[in-house]
């Protein structure tokens, strides 16, 4: 597992690398996923190193459901969204790449022909 010192989203949160941010408070970040699976994929990121859900607090959780209702929102309205995915993967086994643990929010469309890996 990726120490804080290794982690590409903690030196992105720690100004070290850029980024395209959307939004940043105490305790969260949000910033353009770099390899989008539909435009306006972005990511929602808590600003402590967990690597996976299993290490972070559930007293983040009320603010983070609010966060991914208000991106939710966001692009149905900036880009036209008729839904999204919220997604978050865990371990190696089930996609999760960068362990620094973050949430997937991800624009929809009825006939976007989408498959999500
Ligand atoms: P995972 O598979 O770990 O759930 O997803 C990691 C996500 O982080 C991927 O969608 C990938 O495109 C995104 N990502 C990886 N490196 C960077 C980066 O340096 N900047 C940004 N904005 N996104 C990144
Ligand atoms: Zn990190």
């Amino acid at each position: 597992m990726a120490k804080k010192e290794e982690c590409i989203f903690c030196k992105i949160i720690d100004g070290k690398i850029p980024c395209s941010k959307i939004y940043e408070d105490d305790n969260f970040w949000i910033m353009d996923d770099a390899n989008p699976a539909a435009d306006g994929h972005c990511l929602i990121i808590p600003k402590k190193h967990y690597s996976t859900i299993l290490d972070m607090p559930p007293s983040l959780g009320t603010e983070l459901v609010s966060l991914a209702k208000g991106q939710g929102l966001r692009l149905i309205k900036e880009k036209k969204a008729e839904g999204f995915n919220l997604i978050q993967n865990n371990f190696s086994s089930a996609g999760q790449v960068v362990m620094h643990v973050h949430f997937h929010i991800i624009p929809r469309k009825a006939k976007d022909g989408l498959k999500i890996k």
